[in-house]
């Protein structure tokens, strides 16, 4: 058997992983195929003691600081496949079959993006989907949340917080349920649900909404609330179980309900924040050392 556990992810959750079990002196290989869910950001927040540091260079340094571990070895790769084996599980990348005796997915989610007129250049500087990550950053500022589902209604209402400010754009969806109306009236967000036709702004700077009928609404933050998907189908090919949200189903310390088989990070359940995705990378990383541990000394090496 190669490896003692694969990483299919290099995110925050899968690098913190790595870390904890290449010091266990556990063999471990990461394959990563360089698309973190945070690239568009310019700024990371929130992440003690690295607040405000470019997503890029937090990878960086992690990637510098795994360097010198020679239990640990990368590759550039998408996997493209995975399946439990007699020993444990079999991945697919660079047209290899890979093994290991477990398996860690530390693999994102994807936004699901608004398909506005302009909004790539804005998105990740001024149009963002997370208040934790960027509300700050438009305290006190005119905020529109982008959304037409009791979850953008309630995400609005939410966002007073950080302004006072908060319109909700519904973007041609013609109405919320009457008693969710009454809420945001009565919480003080105006609802307007003409479609929008453009954002526009100077740079990355967001400025102005252009709706259908011409008018505009002048507006320095975007938040969206429409979803997201799994980054990778590998945990629905191995047979997990998923939320009624989309996040794989965990338990304790990130174990699927397919024995040797953990998923932490974004692509579980719990806060997506980068601190929340390196907690979960450790946490499993401890339980899948301790299994590895029991199964060497219980000499059954298949799962
Ligand atoms: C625009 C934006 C801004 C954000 N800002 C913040 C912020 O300020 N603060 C904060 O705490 N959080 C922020 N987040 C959330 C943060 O990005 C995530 O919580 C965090 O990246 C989750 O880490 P992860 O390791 O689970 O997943 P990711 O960071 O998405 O990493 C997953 C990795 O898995 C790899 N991968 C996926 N599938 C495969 C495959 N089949 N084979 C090989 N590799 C694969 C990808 O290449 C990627 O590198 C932001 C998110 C976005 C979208």
């Amino acid at each position: 058997m190669a490896w003692d556990c694969i990483i299919v992810g290099g995110g925050p959750a899968g690098l913190s992983a790595a870390l904890t079990l290449g010091r266990a002196r556990r063999r471990i290989l990461v394959i990563d195929c360089g698309t973190p869910r945070n690239h568009p950001s310019l700024a990371m927040h929130g992440y003690l003691t690295r607040d405000g540091i470019p997503p890029a260079d937090f990878l960086r340094i992690a990637r510098e600081e795994l360097a010198p571990y020679d239990s640990i070895e990368w590759r550039d790769d998408e996997a493209v496949g995975a399946e439990r084996s007699a020993g444990g599980f079999r991945v697919l990348a660079g047209g290899e079959w890979l093994e290991s005796r477990t398996l860690l997915l530390a693999t994102g989610v994807v936004d699901d993006v608004p398909v506005l007129d302009g909004i790539q250049r804005f998105y990740g500087r001024t149009v963002h989907h997370c208040p934790y990550c960027d509300g700050w950053e438009h305290r006190d500022s005119p905020i529109a949340v982008y959304g037409c589902t009791e979850a953008a209604a309630r995400y609005a209402l939410a966002m007073k917080v950080w302004s006072e400010d908060v319109v909700l754009c519904t973007d041609g969806y013609p109405g919320m349920a009457p008693e969710l109306g009454a809420e945001l009236a009565a919480g003080g967000v105006a609802v307007y649900p003409q479609k929008i036709v453009r954002l526009e702004g100077e740079g990355d700077r967001l400025r102005r909404i252009v709706f259908e009928d011409d008018s505009t609404l002048a507006r320095t933050g975007l938040f969206f609330c429409t979803g997201q998907r799994q980054r990778s189908g590998l945990a629905a090919a191995l047979g997990c179980h998923f939320t009624e949200t989309g996040a794989v189903a965990t338990g304790d310390a990130e174990a699927t309900d397919v024995p040797g088989l953990f998923v932490a990070g974004d692509a579980s359940r719990d806060a997506q924040l980068v601190i929340v995705a390196a907690a979960e990378g450790a946490v499993a990383a401890v339980a899948i050392n301790t299994l590895l541990g029991r199964r060497v000394r219980e000499a059954e090496a298949p799962f």
